[in-house]
Parts: structure tokens; C-alpha cells; sequence
């Protein structure tokens, strides 16, 4: 079928909002009307080629919709439920799948080989982060997607696919913070909002957040914040100690992808500390550290991808919490707009003035 998609054809050049054809579903898979996709700091990065990968290709990943058309044997779907859609496609059956880590699953898909997605001359266009959910519709895989009750807002529900689940995920599934903890968390952009919500929610003691923008620090405090620091004009280490009776924070949670923040981290954790590296880098990008100090303070660091999420638990959950006023969604977003304007959208993330922006369709 013929749909509509903000496709990219070059990196670090508008995407074209072009008519692109799209396969049905084949055995196994779902197409689902998309009704809203957020933007993510994920998007910009591919479509800037910091993480390489094939072009034509349509980004966009944080979504929600309605299904539409169900692949044959596909089970726990009905046609018109209300979705979210996410990147996470796991196969239920690898090691990783075995062991409850589905961000980490290694199964092979025909979506994968083939990708559904074509442009209108026949050519081929790539999936990009296995949705490419900057377009009118999907087809993806059954595992990606979870549904939610009719009652909750489409804008709202598509948050729940990565910023909600990467940073809230990284502070209750990775870490597994204690109530009382003290907690830093950098970068108080549309996921950093999320971990301190996630460290919120824990009982967490002392929740500082750090950024260079007065405006998301308020935001902060609104998420649950107990401190901001803006690190433009404040020095972070100094204010964390201050906190923390002089030891450094139990956890630091790092949002940013940025090495020279992710080094000055290592500074802010107290021995026997953690530090949760969200936040992706570059391909390629190293940063220092000094194992010594690791070594001898007991230190520990942990990646978290995707919030170590199992999104079949993980987002009713999710829902529930903001059916219960202890999640915030609505506040997360910044502004809506048409996927003619996801160019503008784009741009108003790149001036840093946006929590979330959402292309609604
Ligand atoms: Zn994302
Ligand atoms: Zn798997």
C-alpha cells in the first residue's frame, strides 16, 4: 500500500515527506496505523550518520497506533486495538530471550533481511531502527508491540516506546535503586525527566539533577527532583559532595551521550558507587577513565539499553502508574506537529527546546 514517510536520503539533510510503499504484513507480523511517533535524540543521531547504517531509510521509533491488519499466526492481536510500538524486537527463544533479556536478543527476523518499507520507484528503503515510525505505517514484528487501553492518548502512549521506558527503566531494572539512595542523573532532556520520575517512584533520597538549562532544571523539580545544579555555572562535584555529607552520590546516571560528561561522572559516585551509562556515544568514541580508582573504591558501572525493559510487564505497568497520577506523560511533551513539519520538529530538538516533541497523524 502507498503511505506517506519522512524519509532519509542523505545524512545532515532535511528528511523528504515522500509517498513510499509499504509490504503486508507477512506471516508472523502486523501493520499498524501509526497515530502518533515522539521524536528521539535516537533519530537525530542516525539521520546525522553518527551511528552509520544504510540510507534511504525512515527513522522514528517511539510510537503509537491502532492495528490494522494481522499476519498469519499471530496471536494476543485483535484489528482497531490501541498499540505502542517499540524497537524492541526479541524472539523469545535465544539465550538472552531465555534469560529475560530481551534488549539483548540475538534472533534472526525476515524483517530484518528484507525490511517492508520501499520507495515509489521500486527502490529499496531500510527500516530504520527496525520501525521506521516516521510514516503513516508500520509492519512489524509481533514481539515490538504491546497493547494499551483505549482511554489513553495516542501522543501520550508513543512516550511510553523509549524516553519513558530508557529512563525510568534504567533506574528500577538496571540498577534496581534501594529506596533512600542518592541519585544524580545528567541530562534532564525527554529520558533524564524519566529516571528522575524512575528514582521518584523508588523512594529515592536526595534525586539532583544536572544540566546546563535553567528551564529543564525546573522541569526537573517538577518530575521530582529534590536539587538542580546547573553545570554551566555550578561545578557537580562540589554540590554532590555538599549532599552527600562529603562521600558522592550511591548512583549517577548519565542521559547524554557526551564522553566528557560521562568521565566527569566517574567523579560524582561515592566508593562502592554506581554509575549507569543511558546516554549512547557516537560509534567509535572512547572515554577515559582511571581504573585504579575503580578498582580500589569498589566501583561499578552498568550500561542500560532500552532501560533493560521487558515491555510485556514493563509498559502496562507503566500505564497503570500514569492512570494513577504517578507517572507524568502529558508534561513530557513539548509540542505536536504534522509529519509535513517533522523538519521543524527536528530542528526545535536540536535547539535544546524540547522535552518531547510527537509528529501526530
Ligand atoms: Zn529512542
Ligand atoms: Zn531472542
Amino acid at each position: 500500500m502507498r503511505i506517506k514517510a519522512a524519509v532519509c536520503r542523505e545524512f545532515n539533510r532535511p528528511l523528504v515527506v515522500e509517498e513510499v510503499e509499504l509490504a503486508a504484513p507477512g506471516a508472523g507480523e502486523l501493520r499498524i496505523r501509526v497515530a502518533a511517533c515522539a521524536i528521539c535524540h535516537s533519530d537525530i543521531h542516525y539521520a546525522d550518520g553518527a551511528w552509520g547504517g544504510s540510507l534511504p531509510s525512515v527513522f522514528g521509533h517511539e510510537a503509537s497506533g491502532v492495528v490494522e491488519e494481522i499476519g498469519a499466526g499471530v496471536e494476543g492481536f485483535e484489528v482497531g486495538d490501541h498499540v505502542v510500538v517499540t524497537l524492541i524486537r526479541s524472539c523469545g527463544h535465544c539465550y538472552y530471550c531465555a534469560d529475560g533479556d530481551e534488549v539483548l536478543c540475538e534472533g534472526e527476523f525476515s524483517l530484518d533481511r528484507d525490511g517492508p518499507i520501499s520507495a515509489a520507484d521500486g527502490g529499496h528503503i531500510t527500516q530504520g531502527l527496525r520501525t521506521g515510525a516516521f510514516a503513516e505505517q508500520v509492519v512489524v514484528d509481533p514481539s515490538q508491540v504491546v497493547v494499551i487501553p483505549k482511554e489513553i492518548a495516542f501522543d501520550c502512549a508513543s512516550l511510553l516506546a523509549c524516553g519513558v521506558i530508557t529512563g525510568l527503566g534504567a533506574v528500577v531494572n538496571t540498577a534496581r535503586v534501594e529506596a533512600g539512595s542518592n541519585v544524580v542523573v545528567i541530562g534532564t532532556g525527554g529520558v533524564g525527566l524519566n529516571s528522575i520520575q524512575g528514582a521518584a517512584l523508588s523512594d529515592c533520597g536526595k534525586i539532583i539533577a544536572v544540566d546546563i538549562s535553567d528551564e529543564k532544571l525546573a522541569a526537573a523539580k517538577r518530575f521530582g527532583a529534590t536539587h538542580g545544579v546547573n553545570s554551566a555555572r555550578e561545578e557537580i562535584a562540589d554540590v554532590v559532595r555538599a549532599l552527600t555529607e562529603g562521600r558522592g552520590a550511591d548512583y549517577v546516571f548519565v542521559t547524554v551521550g557526551v564522553k566528557s560528561v560521562i568521565e566527569q561522572a566517574f567523579g560524582l559516585i561515592r566508593k562502592g558507587g554506581t554509575l549507569v551509562l543511558v546516554g549512547m556515544t557516537a560509534s567509535g568514541e572512547v572515554a577515559g577513565f582511571e581504573p585504579l580508582t575503580v578498582a580500589n573504591d569498589c566501583q561499578v558501572v552498568l550500561g542500560s539499553k532500552m532501560g533493560s525493559s521487558r515491555i510485556r510487564t514493563d509498559i502496562p505497568k507503566l500505564v497503570s502508574y500514569y492512570q494513577q497520577g504517578r507517572l507524568k506523560l502529558d508534561e513530557l511533551i513539548s509540542g505536536r506537529y504534522p509529519l509535513a513539519e517533522i523538519n521543524e520538529a527536528i530542528a526545535s530538538v536540536n535547539r535544546g527546546e524540547a522535552l518531547r516533541n510527537v509528529i501526530v497523524f
